[in-house]
């Protein structure tokens, strides 16, 4: 099924995103990672790919077990800066061999500054886009940024980067991660002036190990607000203590956010299916409530 049909569903989607293990040899920590994330009845799963195409066969392998061994929604991530047009190919047609409907379009990371003066194949994720919507075969997704992008100047010209996107063919968003609700509604007012109008699931991250989270704001630049910064400082370290006060602040984000009407909550799992799972079950409800009342 593709996944911009399944948005039709009046009660709001849940997914994960796992990513591929490092290692050759950790291959069967994932098989786990999904056995019990399956047992949550998401309606889809996504698999990140490794930057400039590195876990390429990995994220291949794992959409597929998805899909095709547990019957659930795949979304293969795609990234394109470090591509060629004869990779982006290949690729597109092993997924469809491998009865993957659903593609996250993403332009990636540059691999390192002087990157920028290669010559591209690929510059932005909406020509990644323009390429895969020809084979008409696919759901295209889009990453979007609440807080901007961090290369980006300004937010106007973020969304007209973003409407670029939708207009060659993405049909759902997926959004960065945040910590403050605040910034999606402003986002998500901010868009209806673009008349940008499809389906977005908010991605969340739970975060339970401080330097993990340290590492994902240096990449990404989201803004920590000060009741964050104080569970992070009084439990950094007790672990536990810092992953329960982690579930319990991306339920309380995650319940606000349903509340006010998301179309769709997509948790950044790291790998840790438990916390999804407590998570899930804080909402056991609340995830099965309308959203239209
Ligand atoms: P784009 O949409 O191409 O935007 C990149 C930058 O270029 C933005 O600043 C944008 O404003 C600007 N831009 C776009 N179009 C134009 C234009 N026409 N002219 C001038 N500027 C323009 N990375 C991975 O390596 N693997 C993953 O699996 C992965 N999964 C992700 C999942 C989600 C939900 C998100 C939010 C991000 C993910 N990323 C992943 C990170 C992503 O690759 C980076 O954020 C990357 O820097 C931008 O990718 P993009 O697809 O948003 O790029």
């Amino acid at each position: 099924m593709k996944i911009k049909d399944m948005y039709n569903k009046e009660i709001p989607l849940i997914s994960f995103e796992i990513f591929p293990p490092r290692k050759e040899t950790n291959i069967e920590s994932i098989y786990n990672t999904i056995d019990i994330l399956s047992s949550l009845e998401p309606d889809f799963i996504s698999v990140t790919y490794g930057a400039g195409g590195s876990n390429d066969n990995k994220t291949m392998e794992i959409a597929s077990i998805i899909k095709n061994k547990y019957n659930i929604e795949a979304l293969a991530h795609l990234t394109c800066i470090t591509s060629t047009k004869n990779d982006i190919e290949n690729t597109l047609n092993n997924l469809k061999e491998n009865n993957i409907n659903n593609i996250l379009a993403l332009r990636g990371d540059f691999p390192s500054e002087s990157y920028k003066q290669n010559k591209l194949e690929y510059k932005y994720a909406s020509d990644l886009i323009n390429h895969i919507k020809t084979k008409q075969s696919f759901s295209i997704g889009a990453a979007c940024y609440p807080e901007g992008h961090i290369e980006c100047k300004s937010i106007r010209e973020n969304l007209l980067h973003l409407k670029q996107k939708v207009s060659m063919g993405a049909e759902f968003l997926i959004t960065q991660l945040f910590f403050d609700n605040e910034y999606f509604y402003d986002f998500n007012e901010k868009i209806k002036e673009f008349n940008i109008n499809i389906p977005i699931s908010i991605g969340i991250m739970p975060v339970t190990n401080k330097n993990q989270l340290l590492k994902m704001i240096s990449l990404c630049g989201a803004n920590l607000p000060d009741k964050f910064i104080r569970i992070l400082t009084k439990y950094e370290y007790n672990p536990e203590a810092l992953k329960e006060a982690g579930i319990a602040y991306a339920t309380e984000q995650i319940i606000d956010l349903l509340s006010y009407g998301a179309d769709g909550i997509h948790i950044y799992t790291m790998n840790k299916p438990e916390i999804a799972k407590k998570i899930l079950s804080n909402i056991s409800y609340i995830r099965k409530t309308n959203k239209i009342s």
